[in-house]
């Protein structure tokens, strides 16, 4: 794919279908993690921004506009915008490794599972409306009901910096699917392809205030969004630690909410693999891949003792073909770090395994050719027990740690000694065994003989303090459906639980 040669644009907040700039007019610089330079800035909102964008996003809700489109008619909404996003998809994808670091290679897959993910709740929104209204038979003459699924209402969506438009697109675009008007506030750390979107449903007319973006940190703008009483539901993809602050905070007004969190996901290798190279690339693409910035990055690599060294020895002539450069130069594998904040984040994880007793395999520091940027080398740490921090905490970067085993129930008890529960991948020949594991592992995702695909078709979500809810396929349209049963009483007969006056 070539560079265009883009343009950071300066964006306003998105509300009610038009830009506008933040009401205390603060903004937030933009830093390019391979350079460390500033580049450009977005908009800083505050509560008041908060309180005018949930006002829109009621309007259009009650309004003829989109309140009352069928799920047809928001298909071709969706349809517009995944066209938009292809056509643009160069510079977006530029547009994104710029801001958060991602190899241009992944920013561009990305762009097309936006596109794909906009197309697909199209279709759901299409047949949403033949399910809209479900007659239930109760086999009786005097009753008859049935059950409306009708939007939720408006919905805010807080999204992280790991796979920024993606990971906005999997609630945005069910939440358009379902008929709700939604805020979506992005990080921080990389708001500049989400203002982008706003540019787009602009351009294709969706109704105003149906999305509205709101960029700004964490505290000042997403925090009065979740506790705001005109806000119907909260759907949020980050870290355990700001979950909890988000469901203490919705709880106050029993405000629902779905926790997509953070994981420290198992890989599981058996000494019956065949092919121990094509185990090795899904084990470094499943702790590698975006800099290991991956909710569900298999950090903790489980191996049988009889291959072990074999199988280290393996990973460390792999790793060298890694190429770690500016994410823009073409075959770039290994991009930087997000931010400062999480490369120190990073580094200190690492050195505190060191301290623990902990071996550092390979890596373990910045490249020494890169001279600039939040890089840090692809990173195995072997020698590790239970009670060290590096393999209890998710890292979010480039480190995998290692533990061996011998026999199936030693693997199971260290795939699931952890308090997250968000993925796992198991690697053996024995489709049985892989059978075995599905049941034991406690997570949401499972995968066998690889590490990472996600198809939208499928529910993506975990259980334990990876949180709770499920984005993508039809379970990702569910959450933002409200459920209403109608009774009607269609017999003649007084009802005669009370004596009738006239009978008296
Ligand atoms: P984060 O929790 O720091 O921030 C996420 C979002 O929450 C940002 O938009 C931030 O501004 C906002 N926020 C912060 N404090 C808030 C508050 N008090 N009230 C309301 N909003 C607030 O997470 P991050 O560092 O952006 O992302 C990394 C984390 O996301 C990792 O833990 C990763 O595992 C997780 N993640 C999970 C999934 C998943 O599907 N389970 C996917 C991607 C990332």
């Amino acid at each position: 794919m070539a560079i265009p040669n883009v343009r950071i644009p300066s964006r306003q907040l998105y509300i009610d279908g038009e830009w506008r700039e933040s009401v205390k007019k603060n903004r937030i610089p933009i830093i390019n993690p391979a350079t460390e330079e500033i580049i450009g800035d977005i908009p800083a909102a505050t509560e008041e921004d908060v309180d005018i964008a949930v006002e829109a996003a009621r309007r259009a809700l009650a309004g003829d506009e989109w309140g009352s489109t069928t799920g047809a008619q928001r298909a071709k909404y969706l349809r517009a915008i995944a066209a938009k996003i292809l056509e643009r998809k160069s510079e977006l994808a530029t547009l994104e490794s710029l801001d958060c670091g991602k190899t241009l290679f992944e920013a561009a897959w990305d762009m097309d599972d936006i596109a794909a993910c906009f197309e697909y709740y199209a279709d759901l929104a299409e047949a949403l409306d033949s399910k809209k209204k479900t007659p239930v038979d109760l086999h009786m003459d005097s009753f008859k009901t049935y059950v409306l699924r009708e939007p939720l209402g408006v919905v805010g969506l807080i999204t992280p910096w790991n796979y920024p438009l993606l990971m906005a697109t999997w609630k945005v675009a069910p939440a358009l699917a379902a008929g709700c008007a939604a805020i979506l506030k992005p990080s921080e750390l990389a708001s500049i392809t989400c203002l982008e979107l706003g540019e787009i449903c602009r351009e294709v007319g969706l109704p105003p205030g149906a999305l509205n973006i709101l960029t700004g940190l964490g505290p000042e703008a997403g925090a009065p969004l979740v506790s705001h009483p005109h806000v119907d539901k909260i759907a949020f993809t980050g870290s355990a630690t700001t979950g909890v602050k988000i469901m203490t905070a919705a709880a106050q007004l029993v405000k629902p909410v779905t926790l997509e969190l953070g994981g420290k996901s198992p890989i599981v290798v058996f000494d019956d693999i065949d092919n121990l190279d094509l185990a090795v690339e899904w084990t470094l693409f499943g702790c590698f891949a975006n800099a290991g910035q991956v909710c569900s990055a298999t950090s903790r690599l489980i191996i049988q003792e009889s291959i072990a060294s074999e199988y280290l020895e393996r990973l460390l002539l792999w790793i060298k073909n890694i190429k770690i450069s500016d994410p823009l130069e073409e075959d770039c594998k290994l991009g930087p770090i997000v931010s400062s904040g999480q490369y120190e984040k990073v580094l200190k994880f690492i050195s505190k395994a060191k301290d623990e007793g902990a071996t550092i395999l390979c890596g373990g520091e910045r490249p020494q050719h890169m001279k600039k940027g939040y890089y840090v080398q692809p990173t195995i740490i072997t020698d590790v027990n239970t009670s060290m921090e590096i393999w209890k905490e998710e890292v979010f970067g480039p480190v995998l740690c290692v533990k061996t085993f011998k026999t199936e129930e030693e693997a199971i008890e260290l795939a699931n000694d952890t308090k997250y529960g968000l993925a796992s991948a198991i690697m053996s020949k024995d489709l049985e065994r892989c059978e075995r594991f599905t049941k034991a592992f406690q997570t949401g995702i499972i995968w066998f003989n690889c590490s990472q695909p996600t198809f939208m078709q499928l529910p993506w979500g975990g259980r334990k303090r990876s949180g709770f809810g499920r984005d993508l396929g039809e379970w990702g349209l569910e959450k933002y459906l409200n459920i209403k049963q109608v009774t009607q009483y269609t017999s003649d007969e007084p009802w005669a639980f009370y004596k009738s006056p006239s009978k008296v």
